[in-house]
């Protein structure tokens, strides 16, 4: 049903090529044809090309990109760090209100990155869509402000310009067409091609993809951190959070070896951790001995559990982060397959890799979004930012 062909991840039930209409852009001499990459991307595309799962390959695919014509180079880890400034506000802003304010603000907040999980909630959960950060997901940040932000620099019109994103899954495509994502001036984003997808246009073009050098992504929107990265795995969007929000509030580095909240590492099914906060700067002493509690689910099912629990008053978190595909976005439907545990293991262990190897590892290092804020958005949850970075959810009936 329309439905499930909505919510499926894995594009079983339906996966529309829209390989020629990337083509027809890039033959267009009247558009500028920006593209995005996903994390997830980075970690699976080689093994289009035969090569081992797990293999990074972030410089080759930027070569590929640049030698079939995009005109600019994004790297979805920018606005994945951007994400983490907005959700991070967002969570402490629900928690002062709860805390200070005593309102009756919606806690646990969910994540809200994983458009799947975002329509499972609006047909099975609709009582707990306050739940949800409003923040719109990494891939419809970008398109935002590629198309406000970037079009400003570099003086086109938003309609000039055709903004692609190359995504692990089917269900990217379905969120970049809903309606809240396109009541602004532009749609957000025009054109979503699979890892798979992408992996059969390098092919067309002819490009051996293997003997590529390595190349980087375009600045301003190409610069990220190891923190945008790990939003590829399951528990990774969390952990991202956690490094940024700790530090905002207490100005010292989380304290888990290495940066990782191992309680939410892994393929278990559901994860939770509790990280006590001592030592508070001022502007956050409320938050001084309190007991932050987060839990981790990846795959549906895990997710209902999860979420029965909470509503059901049996578990008590702050913050919830729910992806759809097993492992997370690395084992997305869009990937390459078979992805079994043993696929996921290594994508998993690529992405912390790269996480790891990155001199900046914290969302709120990333000097490119610090930039965007100076610029053009103000402050975190600032008026510009709902405007352009925030979104909606609606019940939804199954017919
Ligand atoms: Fe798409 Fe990632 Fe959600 Fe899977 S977990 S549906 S790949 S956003």
């Amino acid at each position: 049903c329309g439905q499930c062909a909505a919510v499926c991840p894995v594009g079983a039930i339906s996966e529309r090529d829209q390989i020629d209409e990337v083509w027809a852009a890039l033959d267009d001499p009247s558009k500028t044809v920006v593209v995005q990459t996903a994390p997830a991307i980075r970690a699976a595309l080689g093994e289009c090309f035969g090569m081992e799962p797990g293999t990074l390959v972030t410089g080759k695919m930027t070569t590929a990109l640049r030698n079939m014509g995009f005109d600019a180079i994004f790297d979805t880890d920018f606005s994945a760090d951007l994400t983490i400034m907005e959700e991070g506000t967002e969570l402490l802003t629900r928690l002062k209100k709860a805390l200070v304010d005593k309102e009756d603000v919606a806690l646990p907040m969910f994540t809200s990155c994983c458009p799947s999980w975002i329509l499972f909630a609006e047909y099975f959960y609709p009582d707990m869509l306050s739940n949800l950060s409003t923040c719109k997901s990494p891939q419809q940040m970008m398109g935002a402000m590629v198309k406000t932000y970037y079009a400003k620099k570099i003086e086109k019109k938003p309609e000039e310009i055709v903004m692609v994103s190359i995504m692990p899954c089917t269900a990217k495509k379905h969120e970049a067409a809903r309606d809240e994502m396109n009541d602004s001036d532009a749609q957000d984003v025009d054109i979503v091609l699979t890892t798979r997808e992408l992996g059969k246009m390098v092919k067309q073009a002819g490009i051996d993809f293997s003997s590529l050098a390595d190349s980087e992504m375009d600045a301003p929107l190409g610069l990220s951190t190891g923190a945008a990265d790990i939003f590829a795995n399951t528990g990774g969007v969390m952990e991202a959070a956690l490094r940024t929000v700790y530090e905002i509030v207490t100005g010292r580095e989380l304290p888990f070896e290495n940066l990782h909240v191992s309680p939410v590492v892994g393929l278990e099914g559901i994860k939770d951790a509790e990280i006590t906060i001592e030592g508070t700067v001022p502007e956050w002493s409320f938050l001084e001995g309190v007991t932050v509690k987060v839990a981790v689910a990846h795959a549906l099912g895990n997710a209902r559990k999860l979420v029965d629990k909470i509503r059901a008053g049996e578990a008590e978190y702050h913050f919830v982060e729910v992806m759809t595909c097993p492992g997370g976005c690395i084992g997305g439907g869009g990937q390459p397959r078979i992805t079994t545990d043993e696929v996921r293991k290594k994508r998993i262990a690529a992405i912390y890799a790269e996480d790891e190897g990155k001199t900046l590892r914290k969302s709120h290092e990333n000097e490119g979004v610090a930039k965007l804020y100076e610029e053009f958005l103000g402050v975190p949850l600032g008026h510009k930012s709902h405007e352009l970075l925030h979104t909606k959810y609606y019940k939804k009936e199954l017919v």
